[in-house]
């Protein structure tokens, strides 16, 4: 059994029902749900949207490997309306790096494991720099150690929001 943090989070919809669908889905599919945050707004960010985000993190248990949760949670962005193809053209029509999406899950942490394939990296690479991220993994996770640099959720936390404080 493996302690897996995933992040929910979306900007197109009816985000509390979508969140509560890919809830079930993950339940049922990949792993029991042990603990989830509340649901958090955020800015779109690393590009121009007029519909804020909405994230939320959930604690699964479960018997599945990394690559097979990866496998269960992009099949269930599909059932749930993502499509990949039309988001890689949006892209490159706009150069930007993201877009408006009606569902992303992503692997925070899968244990303490450290991957780092093309298709999976663990923990999520980008997680130190997130505050959306964060602040939803802290309110379930905030002991949770960081494999890599020993940082606790909530230290990284703290620190994503001292940086933002320095360059504001
Ligand atoms: P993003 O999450 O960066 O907005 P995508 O959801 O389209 O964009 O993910 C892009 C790719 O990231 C996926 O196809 C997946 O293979 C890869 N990936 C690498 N590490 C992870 C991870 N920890 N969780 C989810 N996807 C990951
Ligand atoms: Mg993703």
């Amino acid at each position: 059994m493996a302690r897996v943090a995933l992040l929910l989070g979306g900007n197109e919809g009816d985000m509390k029902r979508t969140l509560q669908t890919a809830q079930r889905l993950i339940n049922e599919r990949v792993g029991a749900v042990m603990r989830c945050s509340h649901r958090y707004q955020s800015e779109a960010w690393g590009f121009q949207s007029t519909q804020p985000f909405t994230n939320q993190a959930l604690e699964i248990s479960t018997d599945l490997s990394p690559i097979e949760v990866l496998d269960a949670i992009q099949h269930i962005e599909s059932e749930l309306g993502r499509n990949r193809a039309a988001e890689q053209l949006e892209k490159a029509t706009t150069g930007a790096r993201y877009t408006s999406r009606p569902i992303d899950i992503d692997i925070l942490f899968y244990g303490s494991e450290i991957i780092d394939e093309e298709r999976l990296q663990l923990p999520h690479p980008l997680l130190a720099e997130r505050e959306f991220a964060l602040q939803p993994l802290a309110e379930i996770m905030r002991s949770f150690a960081h494999p890599v640099t020993g940082k606790t959720v909530g230290q990284m936390l703290d620190a994503v929001r001292q940086n933002t404080a320095e360059t504001e």
